[in-house]
């Protein structure tokens, strides 16, 4: 049976959810709200919706699903503006803000009383691009998609989203807003802060070291690569989430106390022990097994600086699909090989590197 769903958002995530519904029900009427035209058009004229509107109330009652895909403040804003429209009544709105506590608080005050289905959601996969123009059907697959059911849920919630969204290829996962709040705190939002924080710290070492620009490399750019995000998404994620990533922040301090006291007193095995403790848990992390959230399969390959050798390898993987190349800079301590290809999964980085064991001498390496 047709549905209609009405998109609230047409950048990043509002496009690419929109693709991801296509994919799976093309049946479905898609609806677009969105403030600016650009975004609107791209999307009429990429299909990923039927119709549009710079009047977020316009579409709001003919919606079976309503999702908002706006910045945190704005969710809240128009999940207030729900409160107050005559909608359908088996109508379900969800939500993609990245923080969950303050919305899903929101949805209870303001959907609840008024028997409205409400289920907080965060898909967590993105990028630093914004807008329609960035949509990616396959931006989800493999991520995350976080339901965090509250009193504003009814039981027919999840099932129904998860039907909706299947085209995704997402990890549908259901905790509370809280939990979310706590978890990505430590594994999402502190670290961003600890990102530009070590840019500010080695900008204004610059001044007095001016090569601490040309000897960054491999680590330092693994470690600061979320420094370029888009400072107002983090700005809002930051004041949506205070006691947390405050709480995050102290316990952080403590630690960093805690390794300076064991440089000062020399304490060689407690040093030893803290790498090694690091190390073992980044070992046991999800991160290592599987394409989840900005995690990809790499190979590292030690070729000789010699003409054309790209080229020949790029013959060599012909017809495997690759998502990212990098020549890696001159010091290479802390990586494996000079050149980085990037594959979509697990099975074209096997086959790319039996091909290549097979073909060249070069030494390969997976980690
Ligand atoms: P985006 O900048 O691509 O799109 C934002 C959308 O919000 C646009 O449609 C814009 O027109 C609209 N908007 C902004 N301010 C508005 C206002 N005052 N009134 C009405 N509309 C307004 O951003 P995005 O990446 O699609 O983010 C949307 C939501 O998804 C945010 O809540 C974000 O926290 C969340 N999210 C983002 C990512 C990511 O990495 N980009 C990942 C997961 C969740």
């Amino acid at each position: 049976m047709s549905k209609t769903i009405y998109i609230a958002g047409l950048g990043l995530i509002g496009a690419s959810i929109a693709l991801g519904i296509r994919r799976d029900h093309p049946e479905y009427r898609l609806l677009g709200y969105n403030r600016s035209q650009e975004s609107r058009i791209i999307a009429l004229e990429a299909g990923m919706i039927d119709a549009a509107t710079d009047c977020f109330e316009k579409f709001a009652a003919e919606a079976d699903v309503i999702i908002l895909c706006l910045p945190i403040k704005q969710t809240i804003q128009f999940i207030k503006k729900l409160a107050t429209l005559d909608l359908k009544e088996q109508v379900l709105v969800t939500d993609a803000g990245s923080t969950k506590a303050e919305i899903v608080a929101a949805a209870d005050t303001y959907l609840a009383p008024k028997n409205v289905n409400f289920i907080g959601g965060h898909p967590m996969a993105g990028s630093h691009k914004t807008g329609a123009a960035a949509a990616d059907v396959h931006l989800f697959e493999n991520a995350y998609y976080i339901f965090t059911p509250s009193l504003a849920t009814k039981k027919d919630a999840i099932a129904r989203m998860t039907d909706l969204l299947s085209g995704l290829r997402a990890r549908f996962i259901e905790i509370s807003a809280q939990d979310h709040d706590r978890i990505t705190s430590q594994v999402s939002h502190f670290p961003h802060v600890l990102a530009s924080s070590l840019m500010n710290q080695a900008g204004a070492y610059v001044s007095d070291y001016p090569l601490t620009n040309n000897f960054a490399a491999g680590g330092f750019r693994d470690m600061t690569r979320i420094a370029e995000s888009e400072p107002g998404m983090w700005t809002s994620i930051l004041l949506s989430n205070r006691e947390s990533i405050l709480e995050r922040m102290q316990e952080f301090q403590a630690r960093l106390d805690q390794v300076a006291h064991m440089i000062q007193a020399g304490d060689e095995e407690a040093i030893w022990q803290f790498f090694e403790a690091g190390r073992q848990t980044r070992k046991a992390m999800e991160i290592h097994k599987r394409a989840g959230v900005d995690s990809f399969y790499d190979l590292f390959i030690t070729v000789p600086d010699q003409e054309d050798i790209i080229l020949a390898i790029l013959e060599i993987l012909r017809g495997i699909s690759v998502v990212n190349i990098r020549i890696n800079e001159e010091n290479r301590e802390d990586i494996h090989g000079i050149l980085q290809i990037t594959f979509k999964n697990k099975r074209d980085q096997q086959e790319a590197f039996r091909r290549l064991e097979e073909k060249t001498s070069y030494s390969i390496s997976i980690e």
